[in-house]
């Protein structure tokens, strides 16, 4: 690859497009899952200890709230199984999530499905929710827009 050179994805996700870019300051943003994991040891990266500073008055953190599944993380799984609009509510993806537990796989939702209060927005796949690279995609009352279907992906 060339010197400022990067690939992005143009059209929502519809073609790729390679790209060169002079200008002196660029953001960029990367899709870790296009990536292989680096080593977890051995990296010489610098560390530098800096001091915190005081939180602004006007605001104040009243806590966190995860949500913790025996599942395989979204972004990373090698299965994911996904629901749809037609779904038709929240208690129907239990069925999503038994099936998912037998082939140790992931469960996500479209956005439609997320909006419609089905299931909670750290579901959602795609463009606007999360990036997955999984090798295998089982997708449930969907309607298979490109927003959330990467094209490597076997369907
Ligand atoms: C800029 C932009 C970004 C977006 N980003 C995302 C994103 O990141 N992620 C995302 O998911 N979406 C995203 N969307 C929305 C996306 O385009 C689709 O509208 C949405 O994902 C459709 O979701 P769906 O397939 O669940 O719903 P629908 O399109 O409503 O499809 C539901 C399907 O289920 C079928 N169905 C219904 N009932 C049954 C049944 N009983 N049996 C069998 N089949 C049934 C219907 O025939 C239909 O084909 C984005 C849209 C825009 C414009």
């Amino acid at each position: 690859m060339l010197k400022d050179t990067y690939v992005r994805t143009i059209y929502a996700g519809n073609a790729v497009q390679t790209l060169r870019s002079s200008d002196p300051v660029k953001v960029v943003t990367v899709r870790t899952t296009s990536f292989d994991p680096t080593a977890a040891e051995g990296g010489g990266a610098a560390e530098e200890k800096l001091a915190v500073p005081e939180a602004p008055k006007n605001s104040e953190f009243v806590g966190q709230e995860l949500s913790k599944s025996d599942r395989p993380e979204l972004g990373s799984a090698r299965v994911v199984i996904s629901g749809g609009r037609g779904m038709k509510s929240g208690e129907n993806f239990q069925m999503l999530y038994d099936l998912a537990d037998k082939l140790n796989a992931a469960v996500g939702a479209s956005r439609a499905a997320v909006d419609a209060g089905m299931v909670p927005n750290d579901m959602q796949i795609g463009q606007t929710g999360k990036i997955v690279a999984p090798v295998r995609k089982h997708a449930g009352e969907y309607s298979n827009s490109h927003q959330f279907t990467r094209p490597d992906t076997q369907l």
